[in-house]
């Protein structure tokens, strides 16, 4: 089986705490796999590292590839290529869109990597892109919204624009930190749906960070479960059976479980 992302003795240090710590783990074509941890465990810090906006050590023996890409080697970055970050698709748990923006421009920025800043600032895309764009709106649920700026759409909708961006660029793999965390349950449960849904009827792999134990259980089958920056677990979200959440979350919130 193809390894979409491959991760060995990843390393990450900020000064003399220890964010990660001799991390390392496969995720395999068609996965939806959750990264999921108590809150400050590394969850994002990891996901930074895959999508190359961290360095790892520098005296590190770290390896990080993402579809058949050396995304950093012992502790040094290497710049992705334009291909590249078309195949990744990213949705944050702060809505990266362009506000002022419509979306169907904010949905259409991802496929056009060359596009000129004036096209997407004056909205003028040829007849392909719009129905490219309102094909993944569609899918999303929110295609009566193409023409509306961006900023004028709840959270819910916000994550679906995202969604349907990564779909239009036909990213093959998707990152997502904590795309629900700033959600309503309804929204959060829609948002999950969605993930769920391109995962399965396209088959693309989708790596989600989640912080509810609740909802890793409902749509993933496997979980990778962080504590103070160490892998815990690895497995079907089956096996992380009450005792192992419990020791996993003893020193959090209670309002994490
Ligand atoms: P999570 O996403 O699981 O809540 P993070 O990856 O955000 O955890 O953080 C892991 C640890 O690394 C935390 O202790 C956090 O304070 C620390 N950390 C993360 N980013 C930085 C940074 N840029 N500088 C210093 N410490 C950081
Ligand atoms: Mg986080």
């Amino acid at each position: 089986m193809t390894a979409i992302v491959s991760v060995e003795r990843l390393d990450k240090s900020f000064g003399h705490h220890a964010a990660l710590r001799e991390i390392g783990f496969e995720i395999h074509a068609g996965e939806l796999v959750t990264l999921i941890g108590p809150s400050g465990s590394g969850k994002s810090t990891l996901l930074r590292h895959l999508i190359g906006l961290t360095r790892a050590d520098r005296q590190s023996h770290s390896h990080v590839r993402v579809l058949d890409r050396d995304v950093q080697r012992n502790g040094r970055l290497l710049g992705a290529s334009r291909e590249q970050r078309r195949r990744c698709g990213y949705i944050f748990q702060q809505f990266n869109l362009a506000g002022r923006l419509s979306v169907m421009t904010n949905v259409l920025v991802g496929h056009l990597g060359a596009m000129p800043r004036w096209r997407a600032l004056t909205g003028r895309f040829t007849h392909q892109e719009r129905d490219k764009a309102l094909q993944a709106l569609e899918r999303v649920g929110i295609v009566g919204l193409a023409h509306q700026r961006a900023n004028t759409l709840s959270g819910g909708q916000m994550q679906r624009v995202a969604i349907a961006r990564a779909l239009v660029q036909e990213a093959e793999v998707i990152f997502a930190d904590e795309p629900i965390a700033s959600l309503d349950p309804r929204s959060a449960r829609e948002v999950m749906e969605i993930l769920q849904r391109i995962n399965r009827e396209d088959g693309r792999t989708i790596v989600v960070t989640l912080h509810q134990v609740d909802v890793a259980r409902r749509y993933c089958r496997r979980a990778i479960a962080l504590k103070q920056g160490r892998l815990y677990y690895d497995g079907p979200i089956a096996g992380l059976t009450d005792a192992r959440l419990q020791a996993l979350y003893e020193n959090a919130g209670l309002d994490e479980l």
